[in-house]
């Protein structure tokens, strides 16, 4: 039984899909919808822990016999600084024509999914640039007027939150402390009805007289506000409702509220059921922003000597849920424990049946609110086992399906053990029974020297891949 901590709700529930249960006679594909990045620089790692949280998600609805259909969006214009109305919009402060900017939205967009690749995350079924959809947004927006939510002044057209008697939804703040937050758009806008009512629409007046990025509309020329190309985007490939939405924790004021606020006035019924979120990335008890300074990359930690996958290991070693303060200190830990996961099983036979119990005790910790440091926990549990080694390893093939560790690469790859090892190997075999220790310890500073590391054990001896 898989459960989730809805941000909705505000409590762990049972998951319930849609389409109904996993083990039901033809195959339930659930909805997904993660908010993409926005595509003006490169990704850092505190936005990667978001996408490898995403991951984990996706992976445990698999393991658990769901299908999954995974849409993400990429926004390439509309979101502004401050992820307020009227900021700059954050795609063209690098200037430009229309063609430089979405060259460079391609070149960011083609830079993220490298870096998805890199850390062994599933890429989306669909990957949905906002330009792309937009008469999409439009629609949504004219149903909006239709309804009566939305507005019209000269410089924008606004989502009526007034109309709603429930905005903002996912977050605990109050409508009335918001308007203070919200009140230099009002400076801006004078005809904006309420503070916190949120751009659906920007006209080509005012701030964004010269927006290069410009369609037509019913309002003439203009660009869609940042919360309408996840609006329209989702239900366009996964319907409404569909069953799982999630984003970093500060999507939960205001662009998820701002999303839900839109679709469920367009449609009368809810966008998704379920609502995840993860935590931030600390550095140094910070938070990491190009503003801050201390914006680190994944090319930044593979130029340091570190597996990126080590990245992925530490984020798995802290929940979801909890913010995670990355040091290098941490990340070398962490490379050090894949590293000795690695070696260990590089000397494991082919792998037989598994080792039910931990099978178990796994799936009871990744459904339980994807507790992946549980799960991690679990791993090596096994491997400290007396379990035969070809059971362990058939259990870590299936962890890894969640874990995403490429734990079968990695032993694929060590059990090819070069010739000249094994020629190193057989001499020292020799040596060691003439009792020529000498020579003996000389083949084994050879073999290591060669990338392998012969250790001596009761039962013989293990040749264990260094990494
Ligand atoms: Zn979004």
């Amino acid at each position: 039984m898989l459960k989730l901590y809805n941000s909705l709700t505000r409590k762990t529930e049972e998951f319930s899909a849609i389409g109904g249960s996993a083990s039901g006679g033809k195959p339930t594909v659930v909805g997904l919808y993660t908010c993409g990045p926005t595509v003006y620089n490169y990704a850092h790692i505190g936005n990667l822990r978001t996408y490898v949280f995403e991951d984990v998600l996706r992976r445990t609805l698999l393991y658990n016999g769901y299908q999954v259909k995974h849409i993400m969006n990429i926004t390439d214009v509309g979101h502004l600084s401050g992820d307020q109305d009227f900021g700059d919009d954050k795609m063209e402060k690098e200037g430009g024509d229309a063609k430089e900017i979405l060259d460079l939205a391609k070149k960011y967009t083609e830079a993220f999914l490298a870096d998805i690749k890199t850390l062994n995350i599933l890429q989306a079924d669909e990957l949905a640039p906002a330009t792309e959809y937009i008469p999409d947004q439009i629609k949504l927006i004219e149903k909006l007027f239709e309804k009566g939510f939305a507005y019209e002044t000269e410089l924008a057209i606004y989502f009526d939150v007034s109309k709603l008697t429930d905005y903002p939804k996912l977050t605990n703040q109050k409508l009335a402390d918001m308007k203070v937050g919200a009140r230099s758009d009002v400076v801006i806008d004078k005809n904006k009805k309420h503070p916190p009512d949120f751009a659906l629409w920007f006209k080509l007046a005012g701030k964004y007289k010269n927006h290069i990025l410009q369609w037509d509309s019913p309002w003439g020329k203009g660009f869609p506000g940042w919360h309408i190309e996840c609006s329209a985007i989702s239900t366009k490939f996964l319907g409404q409702p569909f069953d799982i939405h999630t984003g970093g924790v500060d999507h939960l004021f205001p662009h998820h509220p701002n999303e839900i606020a839109q679709s469920e006035a367009a449609n009368d019924k809810p966008l998704s059921n379920y609502w995840l979120h993860g935590e931030h990335l600390l550095v140094s008890e910070g938070r990491m922003g190009k503003s801050e300074g201390n914006f680190i990359t994944l090319q930044t930690v593979v130029d340091k000597g570190f597996n990126p996958l080590a990245f992925r290991y530490l984020i798995l070693t802290t929940h979801y849920r909890s913010k995670l303060n990355f040091s290098w200190e941490s990340l070398q830990g962490a490379q050090n424990a894949l590293n000795n996961l690695y070696a260990e099983l590089s000397t494991y036979d082919p792998a037989a049946k598994g080792a039910p119990q931990f099978e178990q005790t796994f799936l009871d910790s990744i459904n339980n609110d994807l507790d992946t440091p549980q799960a991690v926990a679990v791993m090596h549990d096994l491997l400290k086992s007396e379990t035969p080694s070809a059971d362990k390893l058939a259990s870590l093939f299936k962890f890894d399906q969640v874990l995403g560790l490429k734990i079968k690469d990695v032993w694929e790859a060590a059990k090819v053990i070069p010739d000249t090892v094994r020629k190193l190997v057989d001499e020292r075999e020799v040596a060691r029974k003439a009792k020529d220790f000498a020579r003996s310890d000389e083949l084994r500073r050879a073999i290591e020297s060669n990338g392998y590391i012969l250790e001596d054990t009761i039962d013989g001896f293990k040749i264990k891949k260094k990494f």
